[in-house]
């Protein structure tokens, strides 16, 4: 009997969900009951020298970094989360990974292999562009800023000393302008809050998390099966800094970043969560990827 049960419930959830998606307006997704969390492959960084991370080569497991892109879905809307390291407009579209040398405005030279345009990763899951409530990145760097100007349309979620240094006359290391530029006339909240609650109920929080850069923040995701996770932005970069305790050389305030580190262990032990090192090439290399998500 009990394989017959399961065809019938399998089969009346079936035609809930074509229900639902029928009535979504324009194809876009209907609104989960709880928040979906989808994580994007925004690429791979080629570190030629760990020594700015304060770690020899020996000392970490590899020294690539990944790039990664994220959606939160929750019922009251979305959230964009970091937008990657390249622009898709220099993205050739193929089906092998190509590497990019990016040259920065501060004549620092990057490399980036990219095997897919965000915006096509993006567009699998239902959700466009169009269809952002809020955009918040981790902090200003080119490799988390990439593809900004896309979400221009929806409203900018920073703190004023970071929002301030991104539109300074003489910006900061590390940053690609023309990135963001559209920004500058976006629907802005500026977050004066140590916590930011994006929707209101505690599930999606921006944490204040500065050092790394002035306005720096991590995002805490609130997920009904996966429990607690902690996106790190550039708190962290390899796993290694985690346990052998470094700090990059390259950090806009290193001491701070140590209290920042501290206080996070903390959230991340009462929250009970888990902390997610956006730029962990293994770990990240190990997560789901949209159009799947974790909830
Ligand atoms: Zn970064």
């Amino acid at each position: 009997m009990a394989p017959v049960k399961r065809l019938l419930i399998s089969s009346s959830l079936l035609v809930l969900c074509v229900a639902a998606s029928a009535s979504a307006p324009q194809g876009r997704p209907s609104p989960p009951t709880s928040p979906r969390l989808y994580v994007f492959d925004c690429g791979t960084l080629d570190i030629a020298d760990t020594g700015r991370f304060r770690l020899k080569r020996e000392e970490v497991a590899t020294d690539k970094l990944s790039v990664g892109c994220y959606l939160v879905v929750h019922p009251r809307g979305t959230l964009i989360w970091d937008t990657g390291a390249v622009p898709d407009a220099m993205v050739t579209a193929g089906p092998a990974p190509v590497r990019y040398r990016l040259l920065l405005p501060d004549a620092q030279e990057r490399n980036v292999t990219i095997a897919r345009p965000f915006k096509a990763q993006l567009a699998e899951t239902g959700y466009r562009p169009a269809d952002i409530t809020y955009v918040a990145l981790s902090h200003y760097h080119y490799d988390h800023s990439a593809n900004t100007n896309d979400f221009a349309s929806a409203t900018w979620l920073v703190r004023q000393v970071e929002r301030d240094a991104m539109f300074a006359a003489k910006p900061p290391d590390l940053v690609q302008p023309s990135t963001y530029a559209a920004l500058r006339g976006s629907k802005t909240t500026i977050i004066k809050t140590d916590e930011h609650d994006v929707f209101g109920d505690r599930t999606v929080v921006i944490r204040f998390a500065p050092g790394h850069t002035p306005g720096h923040q991590v995002l805490y995701v609130k997920l009904a099966k996966t429990g607690g996770v902690v996106l790190s932005g550039d708190l962290y970069h390899y796993p290694e800094e985690r346990t052998l305790n470094r700090i990059p050389t390259f950090d806009d305030n290193q001491d701070q970043t140590a209290a920042t580190r501290q206080a996070l262990d903390g959230f991340l032990k009462k929250n009970n969560a888990q902390l997610w090192i956006q730029h962990d090439f293994t770990g990240t290399a190990k997560l789901k990827k949209a159009p799947a998500y974790y909830e």
